[in-house]
């Protein structure tokens, strides 16, 4: 239902968004992951027809963003990283406003206006200046007029961003109630919040997609054990002899080479990769076999996921911090 074909956005020499592929289907809760500056909201900044690609295509039911913008765009709501509130509104005046915009009229608009601060629960406040509303309910008010004229696929950019953590707990909750009636696709840098709420996480580094996944999948990659790659003239039988003495080898398989030599692949699961190399080392060395070679394999997805959980436990101090000095 949504395509996105070899999307690539340049800013001069700078690519921000690097050739990404990726469908969305009905009906899912989508996570879009990565640190800051990895292009999430350059992605769906195009996605949402609000900025030109470089080169590729979205399309949307088929309508492509760009050449029937009006029919794509129909089909999309959006939320923006910077919510495009008018603060001397009410949210009353705003939806009504925002809902003329996107061509609803009489009965209908009051109707849908109606329903959209029902779903976003923000009846109490919706005669209150904008700009007297706390953070959480600006970004209700947000969410409900991105679901205005009812479309299939809500797009939301950092939701939770800046918010404390009960109104984190709420925007959450919101997320995935919309999911049961709308595909959902939302951005997050931080890891825990997109494993709680999707159902499909894209994994964005450096402007290209290095992972699209389930969750449980993710979570058996981002987890997978180091793997040890050592090249060695011992036999198969002595090659097992030596790894049977080291603990924390939890898969091994064996390739030949060069007929005389024997590849095994070693899977451990100790947290210090280097230990289990050293303990290699001198297991080969005391049975006369010298390691002929030695190389560590690392998962691309290991660096990213040190950095989400980095960056996302640098986010909570501050909230954390902000809630006591009330
Ligand atoms: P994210 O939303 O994942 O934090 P962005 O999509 O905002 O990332 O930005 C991706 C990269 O593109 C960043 O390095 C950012 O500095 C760069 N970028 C975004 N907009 C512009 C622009 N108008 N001109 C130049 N560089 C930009
Ligand atoms: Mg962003």
């Amino acid at each position: 239902m949504i395509a996105v074909e070899h999307l690539t956005k340049s800013y001069g020499d700078f690519i921000a968004v690097n050739d990404i592929s990726f469908q969305i289907d009905e009906g899912h809760v989508y996570g879009l992951l990565g640190p800051n500056g990895a292009g999430k909201s350059t992605i769906m900044n195009i996605m949402t027809g609000c900025l030109s690609a470089t080169e590729g295509h979205v399309r949307i039911y088929g309508y492509d963003i760009f050449e029937e913008p009006k029919e794509a765009k129909k089909l999309i709501g959006y939320l923006p990283e910077q919510p495009p509130l008018y603060m001397n509104d009410t949210p009353l005046e705003y939806l009504k406003f925002v809902g003329e915009a996107k061509g609803l009229r009489g009965a209908k608009l009051k109707e849908q206006v109606e329903k959209v601060i029902q779903q976003t629960k923000i009846e109490d406040v919706k005669d209150r200046l904008i700009s007297s509303l706390s953070k959480g309910y600006k970004q209700r008010v947000g969410v409900a007029q991105a679901l205005l004229g009812n479309p299939k696929v809500i797009i939301l950019d950092e939701p939770t961003v800046g918010l404390d953590p009960i109104q984190i707990i709420e925007i959450r909750d919101l997320i995935k109630e919309l999911g049961k009636t709308h595909t959902v696709i939302f951005s997050s840098h931080i890891l825990s919040e997109v494993q709680a709420i999707c159902d499909r996480i894209l994994i964005i580094s450096k402007g290209k997609l290095i992972a699209f996944d389930e969750p449980q999948n993710l979570e058996k990659l981002l987890l997978a054990p180091n793997e040890i790659i050592i090249t060695t003239d011992a036999t198969e039988k002595e090659i097992n002899e030596i790894l049977a003495n080291i603990n924390h080898i939890v898969d091994m398989s064996i390739e030949e080479k060069e007929r005389e030599y024997l590849v095994a692949h070693i899977k451990t699961d100790h947290d210090n990769v280097y230990e289990i190399s050293r303990s290699i080392f001198y297991g080969f060395a005391e049975k006369g076999r010298p390691l002929l070679e030695m190389t560590l394999k690392k998962t691309n997805l290991e660096d990213i996921f040190v950095e989400l959980t980095e960056s996302s436990s640098r986010d909570i101090e501050p909230t954390e911090k902000e809630e006591t000095d009330k």
